[in-house]
């Protein structure tokens, strides 16, 4: 028999999964349902690498779902599935820690989809999909914004009438269990400078960088939702609220209509009008890729110092995400930039992609640890289920 917990990221046409077993850190397979619906395609791969044969329903989640469990059930007979983390992009003002769902949870979380219009429903549409398929297995939900829920005051507001920060207009902070994973492996291969001040640099399709003292986050630059602070793929990251006036007043634009601008058509994306994808923009050469790249080193510039700030200095830098844990240019970009702060950066330990790209001497050393996002939730799920 295998014993196991499953961990999905249930977005709007994908659904990601991994299969980890009751003790260790390396998942027995992982892979992901992608473009649901009438295109669906299923990979998953075990922990070598080679692909689990599997096939089903892609039409919808719940069959994307009943696939991969199929698959897993074929390849380990007598599978045992002993609890299943979710990741849940909201949890609301309160909770600091995973949760396991039951009605009265779910429906506490439904309550939050108007702060996670995009991302929420998709989650809870995955709880919900498990909790048919799987009716006696624990649901654990895994929140975004739990690690940052300790931020103090100024770091927690906007300067809007109290009465919106009352009813939860707040700044969130998203990629929390990211941050979470960072933290622990931080205390694990370097506890003093963990015990310190760490700016976290999480820098994917989705960015965003973390203050995180003494282990705990202090402050993100993401905020009500994960359109603030740095930009994206496709999303604007910081925008002065008065563009969007603008465009609802004098070019008559609806909510629908500027959410699409901000979340799908900007960032890299518009910047650059060739492709969200930072690859691709290093590559291209154009001089409007040149100007997204040079806009997103800045912003991360700004951000790094405005997060030391925060803690009243910084005593080390960590990138992770997929253009932190793989584009040299950026990382150079970025930490070359900040030598007035006394960031490190050698450029050969950058080339080499290594854990440590300062030199040995650095005032502020620079680091990049792959971030494990699957790995915080599976153990959550253990936790819940006694096996933490
Ligand atoms: P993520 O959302 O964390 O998977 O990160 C995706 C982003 O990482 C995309 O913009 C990719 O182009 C970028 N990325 C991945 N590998 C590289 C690389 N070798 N150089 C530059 N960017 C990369």
């Amino acid at each position: 028999m295998t014993r196991a917990v499953l961990t999905l990221n249930a977005g709007s046409s994908s659904l990601k999964v991994a299969l980890f077993p009751a003790a260790g850190d390396a998942p027995l397979a992982t892979g992901i349902a992608d473009r649901i619906g009438p295109e669906g395609v299923l990979k998953l791969v075990d922990t070598a690498g080679a692909p689990i044969a599997a096939a089903g329903d892609l039409s919808g989640h719940e069959g994307a779902m009943a696939a991969v469990i199929a698959a897993f059930r074929a390849r380990w007979p007598g599978l045992d599935l002993l609890a299943i983390g979710h990741r849940v992009v909201h949890g609301g003002p309160d909770r600091q820690v995973p949760v396991t769902v039951d009605a009265g949870v779910l429906a506490d979380l439904e309550g939050l989809s108007p702060f996670a219009p995009l991302h929420q429903p998709h989650n809870l549409a995955g709880i919900r999909a498990a909790m048919a398929a799987f009716p006696g297995v624990p649901q654990v939900a895994c929140f975004d914004t739990a690690f940052h829920r300790g931020h103090p005051f100024v770091h927690d507001t906007f300067a809007l009438p109290r009465a919106l920060y009352d009813e939860g207009v707040r700044r969130y902070g998203f990629h929390g269990l990211s941050y979470q994973f960072i933290a622990g492996e931080l205390a694990m291969r370097a506890p003093a400078l963990a015990a310190g001040r760490v700016v976290v640099a999480h820098l994917g399709n989705g960015a965003s960088m973390c203050a995180i003292s003494a282990g705990r986050s202090v402050a993100s630059t993401m905020g009500f939702s994960a359109l603030d602070g740095l930009p994206m793929g496709t999303r604007t990251g910081q925008v002065d609220p008065g563009v969007l006036l603008y465009l609802m007043d004098q070019k008559g634009m609806t909510a629908a209509q500027i959410s699409d601008l901000l979340y799908r058509r900007s960032g890299f994306l518009g910047l650059s009008g060739l492709s969200n994808d930072m690859r691709t923009l290093e590559a291209a050469g154009t001089p409007a890729a040149e100007e997204a790249i040079g806009y997103f080193i800045a912003r991360c510039q700004r951000e790094v110092a405005a997060l030391a700030a925060d803690m009243g200095g910084i005593d080390a830098l960590v990138f992770c995400g997929g253009i932190g844990e793989n584009s040299r240019r950026i990382r150079a970009g970025v930490a070359g930039g900040l030598a007035w702060m006394g960031l490190g950066l050698d450029p050969d330990r950058n080339a080499a992609n290594a854990r440590c790209i300062s030199p040995d001497d650095a005032k502020v050393p620079v680091l990049v640890i792959p971030t494990n996002e699957e790995l915080v939730i599976a153990r959550a799920a253990r936790v819940a289920v006694g096996l933490g």
